[in-house]
């Protein structure tokens, strides 16, 4: 049976999967990447020195902690903006002019994804087995397709192919394109740099991602066949598998099911344990006799344990011997013994059975 991703995933399966690589070519990875569900991003950093590196870890860090929780296009625009801010300042502040990086960015909130896109990484949308690119590239060699001035295929070896028109990092009223759309559960979102789309045509980066189920293996393909077409470049994807709205919310309420299961077997834990500490230090009052070796005991506490906690301890073992004691009480020393209010009580009774036996001598 082939893999099918449109198949629902089951219980605690990972909906998303990630991987970057160098390449064979490059001597850094200048890729970031990040997957912090609703968010997920790609940015792909240029500048040399390994300021493309700082870029794309700028870009992705503060996207990541100004991104809404909701597919807002507006509230995703501002955190781009803000992404944007923080790569120039990184750039003034360090001497690197020039430093920049692509930045794409989805929040994924049920079955509604808002998108934000600079440069020329992408997002692409597996549905119903067919895959489409969402964003369009802020390339020259995207200008040159729209214009018929070029094919795909040409401009996968133009020597300029790499140019881009549109970056995080030198203007500061630069504006992120927005997509909003609505997708259908059982869908795929992908995320790449060009490291991948660069070096394998969409139709075969479809077949991958219909028939590899699990997302980390998809993810993990994809760069590993872009290897193997060369690696002419660092390569980065996040895929994840759209669930929808229902499937999030089963999920959500298996979640806070499992938190009140947890919630009140704690409760009775707690309950439990001040119960057993009330009756272990209310047992420690008392006192009893009890016959040991031929002897009469006096132990502090009540025969027996709970929970493993023995409840009494000996205090002494007196000098009076079971045997010179009347039969009735020698017999319920030896069966379990005598209970005393407290140890001054259990002391008396000793006191009392010495007092019997001297009466008894006369
Ligand atoms: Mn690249």
């Amino acid at each position: 049976m082939p893999d099918r991703p449109r198949a629902t995933p089951r219980k605690n399966t990972p909906t998303f999967g990630s991987r970057t690589d160098i390449g064979c070519v490059r001597e850094h990875n200048e890729d970031s990447l990040v997957v912090s569900p609703p968010l997920y991003a790609v940015a792909d950093g240029m500048g040399g020195h390994a300021a493309g590196e700082v870029a794309s870890e700028i870009a992705v860090r503060t996207v990541a902690e100004h991104a809404p929780d909701t597919a807002d296009t507006e509230a995703l625009a501002r955190a781009v903006i803000e992404a944007n801010y923080a790569v120039i300042a990184a750039a003034n502040k360090k001497g690197r002019a020039g430093m920049g990086t692509t930045l794409t960015a989805a929040v994924l909130e049920g079955e509604r994804l808002a998108i934000a896109q600079v440069g020329d990484s992408r997002a692409y949308l597996l549905h119903n087995e067919r895959l489409q690119q969402l964003t369009r590239d802020h390339s020259l060699m995207a200008d040159m397709i729209e214009a018929g001035e070029l094919t795909e295929e040409e401009a996968r070896v133009h020597p300029r192919r790499s140019v881009i028109t549109r970056a995080l990092g030198s203007d500061p009223d630069m504006q992120p394109d927005l997509y909003e759309l609505n997708v259908s559960p059982g869908d795929r979102l992908l995320l790449c740099s060009d490291g991948l789309s660069g070096m394998l045509e969409d139709e075969r980066m479809e077949r991958i991602l219909v028939r590899t189920r699990d997302p980390q293996r998809a993810a993990g393909t994809l760069v590993n066949e872009a290897i193997a077409e060369g690696g002419h470049d660092n390569i980065t994807v996040v895929v994840v598998d759209i669930e929808g709205r229902q499937r999030q919310q089963e999920k959500d309420a298996v979640r806070s099911s499992r938190l009140r299961a947890a919630g009140i077997a704690l409760v009775l834990a707690i309950l439990l344990a001040a119960v057993s500490v009330g009756a272990f230090l209310f047992s420690q009052q008392s006192a009893y006799l009890v016959e040991e070796n031929g002897m009469v005991a006096v132990y502090q506490g009540t025969p027996g344990s709970v929970l493993g906690i023995e409840l009494s301890h000996l205090d002494h073992v007196t000098d009076v011997k079971i045997s010179d004691l009347q039969p009735g009480v020698a017999k319920r020393l030896q069966e379990g013994g005598v209970h005393a209010e407290n140890l001054d009580a259990a002391n008396e009774l000793v006191a009392q059975y010495k007092a019997d036996m001297a009466e008894e001598k006369k």
